[in-house]
């Protein structure tokens, strides 16, 4: 197995199962797009070695160990580190930046990864405002919630959304939406409608549907209008 496989499979799990839960076989087959058949061959593997990268059992899934984690985090901090100087100096799209952040996260050192960090100021978001996992293993914290669970006639702030799909990061930059925006939900539609949003002061109402929605997450603000 080649470690950037490993290193795929570690991440996978960190953004599945968080620090306390477990990634199912079916969960990381669906994300990394294999069969589940050489899902379990590989957690068998990956908790075969010593010392383990994860802790594995049949029905139940795969938790990291303590040196799966790390190594998961490092390699999701190469890619936000990679991300953001990809757009901020050398003025890839936002929506360019996820695709080759995978392929430089496995081949980057230390030393490059410590430049980038330097010359980026120690950045704590990327440019999608997923946070930067810092050099001890922490993660910075800025609690937020699904736009989702927005109330109609309030405003919010947006503080992250999904890099997954570029075609959405394209649209959501044709209307204005990125970390730090103010939207302001309009209305709601009902029997699980779309959301009519403005963004920042903008005359235009946008409707959004329930999976552009779910793909970004906000701040509240108190009190509502625009
Ligand atoms: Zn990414
Ligand atoms: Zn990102």
């Amino acid at each position: 197995m080649g470690s950037s496989a490993i290193d795929d499979y570690l991440k996978a799990i960190f953004q599945i199962a968080g620090d306390n839960n477990r990634a199912t076989t079916a969960s990381l087959a669906e994300k990394l797009s294999v069969s589940p058949a050489s899902v379990t061959g590989m957690l068998k593997k990956l908790s075969d070695v010593e010392p383990p990268w994860i802790e594995y059992q049949k029905h139940r899934g795969a938790r990291l160990s303590p040196r799966g984690r790390a190594r998961a985090l490092e390699v999701i901090r190469h890619h936000r580190l990679i991300e953001l100087f990809l757009h901020t100096v050398l003025g890839y799209r936002w929506d360019q930046v996820h695709a080759e952040a995978e392929r430089l996260e496995h081949a980057i050192s230390e030393t490059f990864e410590d430049r980038i960090a330097e010359v980026l100021g120690d950045p704590e978001f990327d440019p999608h405002g997923h946070p930067i996992p810092r050099r001890d293993g922490t993660l910075p914290i800025r609690s937020d919630t699904s736009l989702l669970h927005m109330e109609p006639d309030t405003v919010a702030v947006v503080s992250r959304v999904s890099d997954q799909d570029s075609e959405m990061l394209q649209y959501l930059s044709s209307v204005g939406v990125k970390p730090g925006v103010r939207i302001h939900l309009v209305e709601r539609g009902p029997f699980d409608g779309p959301l009519m949003l403005r963004v920042e002061k903008a005359a235009k109402v946008h409707a959004f549907g329930r999976r552009l929605a779910a793909a970004i997450r906000v701040r509240k603000l108190q009190g509502a209008g625009s």
